[in-house]
């Protein structure tokens, strides 16, 4: 079947749940049997997220092949098993960047060069390339209708829209419908301007998604459907609930993927087997015990900037049918005030990825604190050089131990690499490299030591994982390190950069130098995360 698309914008204010929706959208197609792809157009100027800090826009999603993107992505493989790539991503700066790129090498021979057709051609472009077959590709429009930098982006899709006809695209837009307590009524007036302007610019939608805290009755759907141009079936309301993944079978409940199967003319009858769904919804809502892992990082106020660990840690709850009670803590708070206090009682001591040189030490002790009291302790990426460093320093002896990100210092154990392996290809980066390209981005092998402690969780001895860092561990200090008992139990396979590190005398005690959050899926919780948390209900049974 030729590929179908379903455009999804947002209105009226944003933090709806566009990319919950879509990502929900794409399980249910699924759970029909069809081929997905979910895809995200974001307005923003930025060539990609990956310079932006996580207070800005919460976390950086890293794909295999090494994009740095939205965070929506993160949803959109957790809930479609579909790992995400490079062509699945594009903000406005990318495009503008491409097409003045041709500009100056004077592709467009001697054209004037506008926004209609030049970047709306390749927006169109992004949007269809790069397709295997799919059946569908769900497509999300970052940003609010009516913003003056989406524009650009409802005018492709409008021209695809009419391109391809009503038989291969869609329009679906997402909107708020609040309640107001004074008048305890529902109100439809900003649905009703937010579809006027996407009309406005040429856009019928099809089905409008409400996003709502109680059920719409009847007199304010019809009203919805009325004032919008469609049938009262395709308004489509979205309750808040507890747990996101409750939003397929709600959405389901709902009919959104009826409406959608039944805008293109394909068989909606029969009913798809959500049974996924409802069992981790059950284990999510009738947890048999519970965990509290403290997770001592630096963006702690705003949970999005960790979004695919929390999402990591609750699906490691649920592989061991626990709850995860999450304790975010400022690592910069144990510069003033003692570990003991913050860290006593919790049943594992998380350090997630971070940069720069601000609340290490706090992270340092927090590492500190989970060795000398055995508690169940996970690094990642940053959280593994800053135990790499508590080790130089307590274990081995190597007073001044540091990371020469935060400036020289006497022990550099963890520092720059200039040069490293990748596959075939050498490649190099450079401190003075331009920020977007200095990193070492993407899935990279790896060769766990057989009999670790790691290659018995994972249960295999070859690994692939998503890095996203600048520097390494100094594999110069190995020996050293590893005779104070700290073992490398995992490295690139020619050896030359430390992937994994572990402590043999500790209940749990893993520091791994990628990203094992990004892959997690609720229905395939990743094995360190299900370890873990595992580590952390034996704790909680201890204590
Ligand atoms: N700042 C560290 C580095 O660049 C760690 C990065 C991370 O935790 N993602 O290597």
């Amino acid at each position: 079947m030729a590929t179908r698309f379903i455009f999804i914008t947002g209105g009226v204010v944003s933090s709806l749940g566009k990319g919950l929706a879509s990502a929900a959208l794409g399980a249910l197609l699924q759970a029909r049997g069809y081929r997905v792809r979910v895809r995200k157009l974001d307005p923003y100027l930025n060539v990609d997220p990956g310079t932006m800090s996580p207070f800005e826009h919460g976390e950086v999603f890293v794909t295999d092949d090494g994009a740095e993107t939205d965070l929506d992505l993160g949803h959109y493989e957790r809930f479609t098993g579909v790992s995400a790539t490079q062509s699945d991503n594009v903000t406005t700066g990318r495009i503008y960047s491409d097409v003045l790129g041709r500009e100056r090498r004077g592709d467009y021979l001697g054209g004037t060069v506008q926004v209609i057709p030049h970047v709306t051609d390749a927006i169109k472009k992004f949007v269809t390339a790069d397709l295997h077959g799919e059946d569908f590709v769900i497509c999300e429009i970052g940003g609010t209708v009516g913003d003056i930098e989406s524009l650009p982006f409802l005018e492709a899709i409008r021209q695809l829209g009419n391109e391809l006809g009503t038989e291969r695209a869609m329009f679906v837009h997402l909107t708020l419908v609040p309640y107001l307590a004074a008048s305890g009524e529902l109100k439809t007036k900003p649905t009703q301007h937010s579809v006027m302007e996407l009309q406005r610019v040429g856009i019928r939608p099809h089905v409008i998604l409400c996003r709502c805290d109680r059920p719409i009755p009847d007199g304010e759907r019809n009203k919805i459907a009325l004032f919008c141009n469609i049938r009262a079936e395709a308004v489509v309301q979205g309750i808040d609930i507890d747990t996101i993944y409750q939003v397929p079978i709600e959405y389901h409940y709902e009919g959104f993927d009826t409406q959608v199967l039944e805008h293109f003319k394909l068989d909606a009858k029969t009913k798809p087997d959500l049974s996924v769904w409802s069992n981790i919804v059950e284990r999510v809502r009738r947890p048999d015990g519970s965990v509290t892992i403290a997770v001592v990082g630096k963006y702690t106020d705003l949970p999005d900037a960790y979004k695919s660990l929390s999402e990591a840690l609750v699906h490691g709850g649920i592989a061991n049918n626990a709850r995860v009670n999450l304790n975010w803590i400022s690592s910069e708070i144990f510069e003033k005030e003692d570990t003991v206090e913050h860290l006593n009682g919790v049943d594992g001591i998380l350090v997630p990825g971070g940069f720069g040189e601000r609340g290490a030490e706090g992270k340092i002790q927090a590492v500190q604190f989970a060795r000398e009291h055995n508690v169940p302790y996970f690094g990642i990426c940053f959280g593994m050089q800053m135990a790499v460093i508590e080790a130089a320093r307590n274990l081995a002896g190597l007073e001044g131990a540091g990371s020469t990100e935060f400036g020289p210092c006497r022990h550099p154990v963890v520092g720059l690499m200039t040069e490293w392996q990748r596959g075939e290809d050498r490649e190099t980066r450079a401190a003075d490299d331009n920020l977007g390209g200095t990193m070492r981005l993407g899935a990279y092998p790896a060769l766990l030591k057989p009999r670790t402690h790691i290659a018995e969780i994972y249960g295999m001895t070859e690994i692939a994982e998503r890095h996203r860092h600048r520097y390494e561990v100094n594999m110069n200090y190995r020996e050293q390190l590893e005779q104070a008992g700290l073992t490398f139990s995992g490295t690139s396979p020619d050896g030359v950069l430390p992937e994994t590190i572990e402590l043999v005398d500790h209940p749990w005690f893993i520091g791994v130098q990628y990203h094992p959050e990004l892959k997690s899926k609720p229905f395939e919780p990743h094995p360190l995360f299900e370890s873990f948390i595992a580590a952390a209900l034996n704790q909680s049974r201890l204590v």
